[in-house]
């Protein structure tokens, strides 16, 4: 486990760095309470914070609010206090703010261990927690709320300057699939689909049925296009095991520009148009959204309201 301790006392340091790695932790530690604040704000991995409540510059108070703020972003981590007795009142706010458990100090070695021990099993719940309302099942990648909750992060984090590119995309003739060879061949055509679909490094999700998204945060429309062209090629030469036979599928994509004031919703609705007019125009194929006309080229294309 990757324990981030902060203490102001280097020598408490040194002891339990000492006794934590000589147990097959990692260990990060930091005398300067500030310090350990960026890093818990930082999109650093940990898994434990083992925390003073006196640090210089800010207290333990703070980084127990910031370890808080992780959580709520799903990315659980565990948070121990040490304590004096003297520190009582400090010790209820801490676990009134977040904290998860508390050691007594002087402690011993073994108690140290058997609570991260216990750390290790409360967070290894929470994270299969996290991982089970997060993805989907069938596929393992990202499901709707996830999907939403990521492009909506993406679009809020976005420089001014960089212009978002929505795909969507369903699979054709799906329903064939599931009627000729029955709904276990077609969940093999879903979780194939998924794989070779996720491996393009986009922000990825499966919305519902044989309906996927997927989006770029700055990426010119040339790029996306690009990318739904790839994407399309990729899934239609997958030859997809099921029993003696191979099945091939194709997908239709849908592809919209982000325009100014749009939220996930109006961006996905925009792929979703684009992606009914790929299905009429005979799938297996991307369109591009246009007003006036929704377009399979990207010299052609007209983005205007
Ligand atoms: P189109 O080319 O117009 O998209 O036609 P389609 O047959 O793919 O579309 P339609 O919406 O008629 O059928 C989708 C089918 O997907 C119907 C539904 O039973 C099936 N489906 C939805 N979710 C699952 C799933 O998790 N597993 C399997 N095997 N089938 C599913
Ligand atoms: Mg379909
Ligand atoms: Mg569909």
């Amino acid at each position: 486990m990757h324990v981030v301790i902060a203490d102001s006392s280097q020598t408490v340091l040194n002891v339990i760095s000492k006794q934590l790695v000589g147990n097959g932790n990692t260990v990060t530690s930091f005398s300067d309470g500030g310090q350990a604040l960026e890093y818990i704000n930082s999109d650093e991995h940990f898994d434990i914070l083992l925390t003073g409540l006196e640090l210089s510059n800010v207290s333990g108070l703070e980084l127990c609010w910031a370890a808080d703020t992780r959580n709520q972003a799903a990315k659980p981590s565990y948070v121990i206090i040490m304590s004096s007795h003297s520190d009582v009142d400090k010790l209820i706010e801490a676990l009134d703010s977040g904290a998860d458990d508390f050691l007594r100090k002087p402690f011993v070695e073994g108690e140290l261990l058997a609570r991260m021990r216990a750390a290790e099993r409360t967070l290894q719940a929470q994270r299969e927690l996290v991982r089970l309302a997060s993805t989907d099942p069938l596929t393992g990648v990202a499901n709707r709320r996830t999907f939403f909750a990521q492009v909506g992060n993406a679009l809020q984090s976005q420089k001014t300057q960089d212009t978002a590119q929505m795909l969507m995309l369903d699979i054709d003739h799906f329903k064939k699939v599931n009627d000729g060879y029955g709904h276990d061949a077609g969940d093999d055509v879903l979780r194939e689909v998924s794989r070779v679909l996720s491996e393009y490094g986009l922000i990825f999700g499966r919305l519902g049925g044989e309906e996927f998204a997927a989006f770029m945060s700055n990426a010119s429309i040339q790029e996306a296009f690009q990318k739904a062209e790839e994407m399309r090629q990729s899934v239609a030469a997958l030859k997809i095991d099921f029993r003696d036979i191979q099945i091939t599928v194709t997908c239709s994509f849908g592809l919209a520009q982000q325009i100014p004031d749009d939220n996930v919703d109006s961006l996905l609705k925009r792929a979703d148009q684009a992606l009914y007019a790929a299905k009429n125009d005979g799938r297996n194929k991307t369109i591009i959204w246009g007003t006036k006309h929704h377009q399979t080229t990207v010299e052609d294309a007209i983005y205007q309201d």
